[in-house]
């Protein structure tokens, strides 16, 4: 029999590559097009970027050892090449993957999968769900007691700001912390190793509460005010960019993050992961996040 998981972001990923090393067949359900949930990159023209996680945190020792061979970028910490999402395609792709599958229900007696499209998918013996907290309630509230400390976790939610081909401006660092006003961090994503793109690519990460008060704009506004917090940092203009847009993460960072370090239903047949679980955080949430997919593997065995 065969476990699916749903969502193909590092949890459902890592969860999976042990199921798999453990001799079970599985099969990964995405609601995306693509793999890595929030690692996530965007290409247009002969632009790309990172507008999810820009970087692994750098940390001194328990890298996962699928982790070690990335580049070290500076002392950022390790990315991969030529970007982000690169890691999660090739640990995805070489599992069965229904991607643009939004699973709407789980059956708690067959395991049978309900999609948005109506479909039935079937012949489950375990199901992990590695989705952010909120929309794993959804699927899981009604599957008893052990899925109730969902309610506990919450996120802040982030809007980025892409830039493709501003002008140059050589004085200015390839990362920049400003210490206050809408924006938090601003990453020179070309700067990365083995990056693509022949021109400057920005990506700019708003702040938190900023991001909290102007969460339900349209994206063209946001990326009109966002580019002209950017002006007034770099001094670089953006209206000259042939590439400019927002993206809105919902969910960008946990909050508060559950006690546990994933939770199992009381037949342990259903399994939820993510970095909303109390995982390790040495490395940050996306390695929480990791840690929390692995844990829950181990425990299905
Ligand atoms: C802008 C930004 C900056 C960040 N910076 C950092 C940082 O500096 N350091 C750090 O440690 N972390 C950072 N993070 C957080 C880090 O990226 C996440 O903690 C980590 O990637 C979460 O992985 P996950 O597998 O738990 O969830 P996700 O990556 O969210 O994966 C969940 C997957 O489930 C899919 N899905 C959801 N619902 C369904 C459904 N019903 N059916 C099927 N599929 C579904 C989604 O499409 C997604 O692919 C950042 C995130 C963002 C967005």
């Amino acid at each position: 029999m065969t476990i699916a998981v749903l969502g193909t972001g590092l949890a459902g990923l890592a969860c999976a590559a042990v199921l798999r090393e453990a001799g079970k067949d599985v099969v990964l359900f995405d609601k995306s097009r693509g793999y890595g949930g929030r690692v996530a990159s965007r290409r247009r023209d002969s632009f790309a970027f990172d507008h999810g996680l820009p970087a692994f945190d750098p940390i001194t020792t328990g890298m996962p050892p699928a982790l070690t061979s990335l580049p070290q970028w500076s002392d950022y910490g390790r990315v991969a090449a030529p970007r982000m999402n690169a890691l999660p395609r090739s640990l995805g792709e070489s599992f069965e993957s229904r991607m643009n599958t939004r699973i709407t229900a789980i059956d708690a007696g067959t395991l049978d999968l309900t999609d948005e499209a109506g479909a039935l998918h079937t012949g489950f013996s375990r199901i992990v769900v590695a989705i952010p907290a909120p929309q794993a309630q959804a699927l899981l509230a009604t599957h008893g007691e052990a899925f109730a400390p969902l309610d506990e976790a919450t996120y802040s939610p982030c809007w980025t700001l892409m830039l493709g081909g501003t002008g140059e401006q050589t004085s200015i660092p390839n990362r920049i912390e400003p210490p206050d006003g809408p924006l938090a961090l601003l990453i020179r994503d070309d700067a990365k190793p083995d990056h693509p793109a022949p021109s400057p690519c920005w990506v700019a990460h708003a702040r938190k509460d900023w991001s909290i008060t102007n969460l339900e704009r349209d994206a063209g506004n946001v990326a009109q005010d966002l580019g002209a917090a950017f002006a007034s940092l770099t001094g670089i203009d953006p209206s000259a960019a042939p590439y400019r847009a927002a993206h809105r993460w919902r969910f960008c960072r946990p909050e508060r993050v559950v006690r546990h370090p994933f939770l199992l239903s009381d037949d342990t047949r259903i399994g939820a992961c993510g970095d909303w679980c109390g995982a390790d955080r040495n490395g940050g949430d996306a390695l929480a996040a990791w840690r929390s997919g692995e844990a829950l593997a181990r425990i299905m065995l």
